[in-house]
């Protein structure tokens, strides 16, 4: 199930909701404030992996400065 993104029109506020394909945001409400009617920004299958990637550092060298193909 995709994962969308939302922002708060009151107060900012990011958040992710997990819906069906074609459902819309209108029902939603902002986690922080409770206003409702939230804008979608954003949509994505793979969301919550992108925290997860491991960081671009050599493993011989280990300093990620000498730029060696793994
Ligand atoms: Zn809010």
């Amino acid at each position: 199930m995709p994962i969308y993104e939302y922002q708060c029109v009151q107060c900012g506020e990011k958040f992710e909701v997990r819906q069906a394909m074609g459902e819309d945001g209108s029902k939603l409400n902002c986690p922080k404030c409770r206003v409702g009617n939230p804008r979608k920004l954003f949509s994505s299958f793979f969301s919550s992996s992108s925290s997860e990637i491991p960081e671009m550092t050599c493993p011989t060298c280990n300093s990620g400065v000498c730029n060696l193909p793994y």
